[in-house]
C-alpha cells in the first residue's frame, strides 16, 4: 500500500486552488451584481425540482470542479436573495461577506466546539465573542452564554435554564410536577411561536402558557401580568418564567422591561428577554432608554443572524449566571476525558443542547472586529432611520396608510383612492386587496416584503436588517407598491 491513500473524496492541491478561486470569483460577482438581479424568480417547487431532474443517487463520482460550478450556477440563478437591497421580509438579514469567508475557514479547520480539548482556539473565540456581545448590549461583566443555531434554540436554552433555576430539587430525576403544582409561563400575546414549541416539547403543554394581553402599541399589559401571577399563586400553581419581548416579531414593539423585572423580583421568577430580532438596537445610544431594564434579565436570546447580519445560522443565549446552564445541560459520561478543572476552560456541550458543535462564533467574531462597535451602531441606526423614512412616505402618500413603526419594522397598507365602502365591508375588502398585493409582490421579485395582522388589518410589513438597503431603494419600493396596488385593485373590481 502506498503512503498516500487514494480516496474518491480528496481534492488534490492544484485542483482545490483552481476550483476554490473560481468559486470566490463567482461569489464576488454575485455580491457586486445582486442589486440588478431579481430578489427571487418566484419559481414553483415543481419548476425547481425539474432543474435537478429526477436522477438516482450516482453510482460513481465525478469531477469536483464541475460539481462546484454547477451548484453555484444553480443557486445563483434560482435562489431568493435576502442579501438583496430590496429584501425586507420576515427577520432575515443580508449576510456579511466576511461571514461567508469565516464559514469556509471554520469548515476547513472543522473545530468541534463541544469540548475545549477538541477546539482550543474556537472555544476561546466563542467565549470572547459572547463577552463582546454582552458588552455591546451594555450588560455588566459576568454574563456568559453560548452560540446556538437561531432564535428558537436560544429561547429554548433560556427557558430550560429558567426551569432548572426555579423548579427546586428533583426536576431531573422526577420530571415536572403534577397538575396541582403546574409550572406556569407568562408571555405577551405578541410572543413568537417558539414559546408554544417550548411548552409542547418540554412537557408543560400549551395550557401552561398565560398569554398576557398587549396594549394598543403591542406591549404587554404589566397590570394584567401581575394580576394573573397572583391568581395562579392563589390556586397553587408555580409560576416560574416571564418572557418580555425586545422587538416583537410582528411590529418590533419593546415591552416595559423594567416593569417586568420588578414583577419578577417580587415573585422570585426568572426574567427572560426574547431579543432575537430587536435587542441589538439597545447598543444605539438614542434607543437605549427603550431598553431600560435589560440588565435585570436572567437570560436574553439574541440572533446574530438577524440584526448583526451573520450568515445563517447564528443564535445566542446570554445568561446572568452560567451555573444554571451547567446545572441544566451538564453530564459526565465515562467516555469523555474533558476534565473541566483547568483554569478558564469551558466545555460548551455543558452549556446547551448540542454535543458536537460547529464553530458559529467565528463569523460573528470576525464581523464584530471588521465593523467594530461604532460600525454596528451606525448600521443599526441607519436601518432604523430608513424604516422611519418608509413610514413617513406611507403617511404622506394618498394611497397608502402607515400603520406602525418600531425599531426597523414598519407596517402599512395600500388603500385605493375613492374607496366608497365603509366599516366592516371596507376592512374586509382592504384585507383581501393587501393579501393579494403581497402575493403579487412576493412572486414578481422586485421587492420582498412580508405581512403582519395589526388589530385586524392585514398589513404589508418591512423589516430592515439589511446593510445594503438605501433611501433610493425605499423610494423605489413605495413606487412599486403603489403601482402594483393599483393593478391588483383593478383586477379585484
Ligand atoms: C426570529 C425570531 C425568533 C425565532 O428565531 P429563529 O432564528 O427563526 O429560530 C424568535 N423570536 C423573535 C422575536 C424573532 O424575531
Amino acid at each position: 500500500m502506498s503512503t498516500h491513500r487514494q480516496t474518491p473524496i480528496e481534492i488534490e492541491k492544484q485542483e482545490f486552488r483552481k476550483t476554490g478561486y473560481r468559486l470566490i470569483d463567482t461569489i464576488s460577482d454575485l455580491f457586486e451584481t445582486m442589486h440588478e438581479r431579481p430578489v427571487t424568480r418566484g419559481e414553483s417547487p415543481s419548476e425547481i425540482l425539474d432543474l435537478l431532474s429526477d436522477k438516482p443517487l450516482p453510482e460513481s463520482g465525478s469531477e469536483p470542479s464541475g460539481i462546484v460550478e454547477g451548484a453555484a450556477r444553480l443557486l445563483i440563478e434560482h435562489s431568493l436573495f435576502n442579501g438583496h437591497p430590496k429584501f425586507m421580509g420576515y427577520v432575515t438579514s443580508s449576510p456579511t461577506p466576511i461571514g461567508a469567508l469565516a464559514d469556509l475557514l471554520a469548515a476547513a479547520v472543522n473545530a468541534n466546539a463541544g469540548a475545549n480539548i477538541l477546539s482550543p482556539v474556537a472555544t476561546a473565540i466563542e467565549k470572547q465573542a459572547i463577552g463582546w456581545l454582552a458588552e455591546f448590549l451594555g450588560l455588566p461583566h459576568g454574563w456568559e452564554g453560548i452560540f446556538v443555531s437561531g432564535g428558537n434554540m436560544a429561547n429554548f436554552t433560556g427557558f430550560l435554564a429558567a426551569r432548572t433555576a426555579k423548579s427546586g430539587e428533583g426536576l431531573k430525576e422526577n420530571g415536572l410536577p403534577g397538575a396541582d403544582n403546574e409550572m406556569t409561563i407568562y408571555c405577551p400575546e405578541a410572543t413568537h411561536t417558539w414559546i408554544e414549541k417550548a411548552a409542547t416539547l418540554f412537557g408543560h403543554g400549551t395550557n401552561a402558557i398565560r398569554w398576557i394581553a398587549v396594549d394598543a402599541h403591542n406591549r404587554m399589559n404589566t397590570g394584567i401580568l401581575e394580576k394573573t401571577i397572583r391568581d395562579d399563586l392563589k390556586t397553587g400553581k408555580k409560576p416560574f418564567i416571564v418572557i418580555g419581548n425586545a422587538g416583537d416579531v410582528s411590529t418590533g414593539a419593546v415591552d416595559d422591561l423594567s416593569a417586568i423585572a420588578k414583577i419578577c423580583t417580587t415573585h422570585d421568577l426568572w426574567f427572560h428577554i426574547d431579543g432575537a430580532y430587536g435587542i441589538p438596537a439597545a447598543a444605539v445610544p438614542e434607543m437605549r432608554d427603550l431598553f431600560a431594564g435589560i440588565t435585570e434579565a436572567d437570560s436574553i436570546a439574541v440572533d446574530p443572524h438577524k440584526w448583526l447580519y451573520a450568515p445563517l445560522e447564528a443564535g445566542c443565549t446570554l445568561v446572568k449566571d452560567p451555573q444554571y446552564l451547567v446545572n441544566t445541560f451538564s453530564s459526565h459520561p465515562d467516555y469523555y476525558n474533558f476534565g473541566n478543572d483547568e483554569e478558564q476552560s469551558v466545555n460548551f456541550y455543558e452549556f446547551g443542547m448540542q454535543n458536537s458543535r460547529g464553530f458559529r462564533a467565528l463569523k460573528v467574531w470576525m464581523a464584530l472586529r471588521q465593523a467594530g462597535r461604532s460600525g454596528y451602531r451606525k448600521m443599526i441606526g441607519e436601518d432604523i432611520a430608513l424604516s422611519r423614512y418608509l413610514f413617513h412616505l406611507a403617511e404622506k402618500h394618498p394611497e397608502l396608510e402607515a400603520v406602525t413603526h418600531n425599531l426597523s419594522i414598519t407596517t402599512f397598507r395600500y388603500v385605493p383612492s375613492g374607496l366608497s365602502l365603509e366599516d366592516e365591508a371596507r376592512e374586509d375588502y382592504l384585507n383581501t386587496l393587501n393579501e393579494e398585493l403581497l402575493n403579487e409582490l412576493q412572486q414578481a421579485g422586485e421587492v420582498f416584503l412580508s405581512n403582519a395582522v395589526v388589530k385586524g388589518k392585514y398589513c404589508l410589513r418591512s423589516c430592515i436588517v439589511n446593510f445594503r438597503t438605501s433611501e433610493k431603494d425605499i423610494d423605489e419600493i413605495m413606487e412599486i407598491v403603489v403601482r402594483e396596488g393599483r393593478k391588483v385593485e383593478k383586477h379585484l373590481v
